[in-house]
């Protein structure tokens, strides 16, 4: 597929940032869009990033993404926000949850904004329904600047609540972004093959890479601490090496 994908609003702390709660809309909605761009391209999809920084207000931002987003043909644009509004920041033990907008219910948006609507709700979030709604978690909005002035088929996504607890301390970016992925590519990114062998507990050789990553579990002044440290790991099973720097 070829898809458009943007995180709504200005950066945060600038004029026109999303909604600031527990969590910040303008923050977390790029961490998203930039998980979802990267599992996309992995998957071998051509992806976009139509996210706009640099809009003088609420409407240059809504125009400029509106137009770096018809500069490309695609088949899919996504608009990733958060919402506001819940006020419950002390946390009731429910979350405010997830809505998927979509233009129009005769093109993809349909089944793909169900999709995504189902997957987050996978994580705990409640699927936002009223009246409205087409069905639990899907809305049809045909007035959002976004999805009208786009000429590709379009959704925006209200990912969850930066002013409920519930909603925040379920939240993860990479399993947000995972969640928006299985909706629109209805597949999941498969591990690199180092991850998995990670997983296991094997060594990668760095051939000619640049680089060595280290996992390190503490550092201590005094020896003795650092030698108990050792021993805990080898009890636990793992190989323990202590080096002085
Ligand atoms: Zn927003």
């Amino acid at each position: 597929m070829r898809i458009n994908v943007h995180a709504g609003h200005n950066p945060a702390g600038k004029v026109a940032c999303g909604a600031v709660g527990l969590i910040n809309e303008s923050t977390e909605n790029r961490r998203v869009k930039d998980e979802v761009i990267g599992q996309l391209r992995q998957m071998g999809h051509t992806v976009y990033d139509c996210t706009v920084d640099n809009g003088t207000g609420q409407q240059d931002v809504l125009r400029k993404i509106v137009a770096k987003c018809n500069a490309h043909t695609v088949d899919l644009d996504v608009s990733i926000h958060f919402n506001s509004g819940a006020k419950d920041e002390k946390g009731n033990g429910s979350t405010t949850g997830v809505e998927v907008f979509i233009y129009r219910t005769s093109d993809i948006t349909r089944a793909i904004g169900k999709r995504v609507a189902d997957a987050i709700a996978a994580l705990g979030y409640r699927l936002r329904s009223d009246k409205t709604s087409l069905e639990p978690g899907v809305k049809v909005n045909p007035k959002l600047a976004v999805l009208k002035n786009t000429k590709a088929p379009a959704m925006l996504i209200e990912c969850c609540f930066v002013d409920d607890r519930d909603d925040v301390q379920l939240y993860d970016y990479r399993s947000m972004a995972s969640a928006i992925v299985f909706g629109i590519a209805g597949q999941r990114v498969q591990n690199a093959p180092e991850t998995e062998r990670a997983e296991e507990g094997e060594e990668t050789p760095t051939g000619d890479r640049k680089a060595l990553y280290r996992v390190q579990v503490g550092a201590y002044g005094v020896k003795a601490n650092a030698e108990a440290m050792k021993k805990r790991l080898q009890k636990a099973g793992f190989d323990a090496l202590i080096v002085q720097a």
